[in-house]
């Protein structure tokens, strides 16, 4: 089993650490592979068991789980009429462990860093994945090294820091922070864990599989999934992909890659028809989980949408609010990132790309728990009123018939 290159199709070893082609700079990936689901392991169970057909290429060990994915796939009804669907499913990703689905691929990672014998781990992050690969270092016992621009607010730190790794602020460009962190990482035998590699992308396949059976092997019309670094698209891409291959599914979904008009490099390249992506000058959305200017994967994301006849759409600032407020008033509250798909499947349906016949899965990828300052946005109120007048106050306000 090796590393195929996603852009020259060159090989390199499975026991190579560095994520990206020594000749063409795209990123690696495994190959794709087929196979049986294992269905007397449960449902909750370890990812790595129930689907370890698809993993031939780790010593699974389940005591590195913290009980990741077997997110609820939950039918949205009132959303769905809203759009305007035959169905809108809404995955559930913030029920993971550290609230985001980055859980899924760090324990891939780690698996992968401890089959290599590695003792230390690392990211560079400044939200779900720093916490993420905090916590499940923490688990596993290994030396945790977490990299963050000095620019982070305090209060994203802390809900890193508790788990006890090296948490290191760096001065300088965040953007080579990613390609210094391979060097750091491989002068000191840490093992980065960062946002595409490959092993991230064999976790994030496991949520094409709960949907497909979820969906009791129907494959919904449209899976929409927000986009920044790539490797979540590219790992749900291919976990669909393998399904077909072994024969469980009988066809692919249409892939929706979602993004924030303030920060869209792969909407802008898809737009365009261009085949490579171009760095975003100055970057702004509240939608900071999928604010990254020059995605690592972007370029690999463009030509699977191109093959697979996938779609781009980028959103504007007050949806992605809109939608994650309705979100909350459907009972998930999610950050602003993983309302980026419910604004963009509005677009399609706009556009009539999406029409009532549709069935529709977006992918709720992380919680709104992670982002409180957006709340003031929202402009919420509360009542009051004194104890004494409480049973008048609720009558005349509430249920007063006008
Ligand atoms: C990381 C993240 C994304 C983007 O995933 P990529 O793999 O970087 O494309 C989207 N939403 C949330 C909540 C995230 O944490
Ligand atoms: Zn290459």
């Amino acid at each position: 089993m090796r590393f195929i290159c996603t852009g020259c199709e060159k090989q390199f070893p499975i026991t190579r650490v560095d994520p990206r082609c020594d000749n063409c700079g795209e990123p690696l990936e495994l190959p794709l592979v087929t196979g049986a689901i294992n269905k007397h392991v449960p449902w909750h169970s370890c990812l790595t068991e129930r689907y370890r057909d698809f993993f031939p290429f780790v010593k699974a060990d389940t005591s590195l789980s913290l009980g990741e994915g077997f997110t609820p796939l939950i039918s949205e009804a009132n959303l769905s009429g809203e759009l305007g669907l035959a169905a809108l499913y809404l995955k559930n990703e913030t029920l993971n462990p550290t609230w985001s689905f980055k859980d899924r691929g760090t324990l891939m990672g780690v698996q992968h860093a401890l089959n290599l014998g590695y003792k230390r781990i690392g990211t560079v992050s400044t939200g779900n994945m720093a916490a993420s690969v905090a916590a499940y270092g923490a688990h596993a016992g290994l030396e945790t090294f977490i990299f963050v621009s000095d620019g982070i607010a305090a209060e994203k730190l802390g809900p890193v820091s508790i788990y006890g790794p090296h948490l290191v602020k760096v001065e300088g460009d965040y953007g080579r922070l990613y390609y210094e962190s391979l060097k750091v990482g491989s002068e000191n035998g840490i093992y980065f864990i960062n946002s595409d590699v490959p092993f991230r992308v064999e976790g994030s396949k496991t949520i094409a599989y709960e949907i497909c059976e979820q969906l009791d092997f129907c494959v919904p019309d449209f899976v929409v999934v927000p986009v920044s670094a790539g490797g979540n698209i590219r790992g749900i891409i291919k976990g669909f992909r393998e399904f077909l291959a072994s024969g469980l599914i009988d066809r692919l979904p249409v892939f929706v890659a979602a993004q924030a008009a303030g920060c869209a490099p792969v909407y802008r390249a898809y737009s365009h028809g261009d085949s490579t992506i171009e760095r975003v000058e100055q970057p702004h959305t509240v939608a900071h989980a999928i604010e990254n200017p020059y995605p690592p994967s972007g370029n690999e994301v463009l030509r699977q949408l191109r093959t697979l006849n996938g779609l781009s759409v980028a959103v504007e600032e007050q949806d992605i609010l809109y939608w994650q407020r309705r979100l909350a008033q459907a009972g998930i509250f999610a950050q602003p990132a993983s309302a980026v798909p419910l604004a963009a499947l509005k677009q399609l349906r706009d556009q009539g790309i999406v029409n009532e016949d549709h069935t529709a899965v977006c992918v709720v990828t992380g919680s709104g728990l992670k982002y409180t300052a957006v709340l003031q946005q929202h402009g919420l109120t509360a009542y009051s009123c004194s104890l004494r007048e409480l049973g008048s106050f609720i009558k005349h306000t509430f249920l007063v018939i006008q």
